[in-house]
């Protein structure tokens, strides 16, 4: 089956038992509002269907190769200021930017006065999160201009707790009375307010996850994330030649893919959606007649089932192992090292087993500076025989529901890899089955990569 827009939203509905219908969340990124050209292809995006009714809007992102974000301007305008040096040449750079956006778009907005406010703020007592947020906040405001529909400010309905952490309960109270009355709506990406009402961003991409924030409120028949690329690929294009665009994928899968590397959402922004399986497509604002890839709670039984979804991977982690003769006759061993290395506020990512040995993967930049106090607890309280750590290790997840009840696919990696010349560090498939996770030396990286696509691309 072929997913169209219509199909799209005939599944939303089917999932939804069609009580959400119509209501469509759209989210433009950077790239897809960088520029009055760009920005109008997002407006006939959204012109073209009345059930694309709530938007969600980035900062201008660049605009060539060698252009900078707006979100990277406005923190070296607050850099500046924070550090006493001159900001305005930085300042004049974003005002420059949105002039020419509200110029060429023949929009009548006062970005003189808008630049005036975030001077007077730099001057009386700079805020880091404040200017970056900006970008999202005047963006949105003009795009709102341009459409004719309300401007709702994110920093009024999306709460954080004072310690910084989301509070979706109260967001998605507030700001489901707030658009209950509204059919159509631009909104802000990536920050809202602390409760004291300063503002405070998610981590960059994050409005990728104020969509999701706003399908949810608004209990949306679908999600479109309308992006630069068609959808997401089965692997990272700068390794692997031409590889797959992914049309449907579940959360889980999306989750595992984009933990290891694989970066067309934010990682979070399934959170907000899964909960009501709002399905999330993604889409190609330079292509909007491409269908993208659907993220859907549960593949549907209509669409072909492939035994593996993608591969991704990333590099810099580093292996604890440690050996102790009859280490598995001593109960509690695991949960004690596992217990060291959590009081040092490092995660462990994986923990294969062995009788008399155990491996803790960890990405190395967390554990670089807790290193030395982690080794020493190590030995101090557990008396290892050996304990060997080895840094410069990459981790390459294979990823696919479909895997659990198919026969041979690790076979096929194992074996592609060993034919390439690989030596593999470690092995560790996910209970749930949906990964089969390998460790190689960082130099072995993309080749690996290249070799395990290939392996398993008749099975996608
Ligand atoms: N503008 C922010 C960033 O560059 C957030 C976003 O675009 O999602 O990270």
């Amino acid at each position: 089956m072929t997913l169209t827009g219509e199909h799209a939203r005939q599944y939303a509905n089917t999932l939804k038992g069609n009580t959400y219908m119509n209501k469509i969340v759209v989210k433009f990124g950077g790239s897809s509002l960088a520029s009055a050209s760009q920005i109008r292809k997002a407006v006939d995006i959204i012109r073209a269907d009345p059930d694309r009714r709530y938007v969600v809007c980035s900062a201008p992102g660049k605009r060539s190769g060698d252009d900078i974000k707006v979100t990277d301007l406005l923190y070296a305008c607050y850099d500046k200021a924070a550090a006493g040096d001159d900001f305005a040449p930085v300042l004049e750079q974003i005002r420059v930017r949105f002039a020419q956006i509200v110029e060429e778009l023949g929009v009548s907005f006062d970005v003189d006065g808008e630049i005036e406010v975030m001077r007077a703020h730099l001057q009386a007592k700079p805020d880091r999160d404040y200017m970056a947020s900006r970008g999202e906040y005047l963006n949105s405001k003009i795009i709102a201009a341009y459409l004719g529909f309300p401007f709702v400010d994110a920093a009024d309905y999306v709460t954080f707790y004072a310690d910084g952490a989301y509070n979706a309960q109260e967001t998605t109270h507030k700001l489901s009375a707030a658009l209950a009355d509204k059919d159509y709506a631009v909104v802000p990406g990536f920050y809202g307010a602390l409760p004291n009402g300063d503002i405070h961003t998610f981590s960059r991409g994050g409005s990728d996850l104020t969509g999701s924030i706003v399908a949810l409120a608004v209990g949306a028949s679908l999600y479109e994330n309308w992006t630069d690329v068609s959808g997401m690929l089965a692997a990272d294009p700068r390794l692997v030649d031409d590889p797959h665009t992914i049309e449907h994928i579940t959360y889980k899968e999306l989750r595992e893919l984009s933990y290891m590397g694989a970066s067309v959402l934010h990682e979070d922004a399934v959170f907000p959606v899964r909960t009501a399986g709002i399905p999330i497509n993604i889409r190609n604002t330079n292509a909007p007649a491409d269908v993208g890839t659907m993220i859907v709670p549960t593949i549907p039984d209509d669409i072909k089932k492939r035994v593996v979804t993608g591969v991704a991977g990333k590099k810099g982690f580093s292996s604890i192992q440690i050996e102790k003769s009859m280490m598995n006759a001593q109960s509690g061993f695991l949960v004690r090292v596992l217990d060291i290395i959590a009081a040092h506020g490092v995660p462990f990512e994986h923990c294969p087993t062995g009788i008399d040995t155990i491996s803790v993967i960890v990405e190395t930049e967390a554990f670089r500076n807790r290193r030395e106090a982690i080794l020493r607890e190590i030995h101090e309280r557990l008396h290892p025989d050996m304990v060997i750590l080895e840094n410069g290790l990459a981790m390459i997840a294979v990823v696919g529901q479909g895997m659990v009840s198919y026969k041979g696919v690790a076979a096929k990696i194992f074996g592609a890899v060993a034919d390439a010349g690989i030596n593999i560090r470690m092995i560790d498939q996910g209970s749930s089955e949906l990964n089969i996770i390998i460790g190689v030396e960082e130099a072995d990286y993309e080749k690996a990569i290249r070799s395990i696509y290939k392996a398993v691309e008749k099975l996608m």
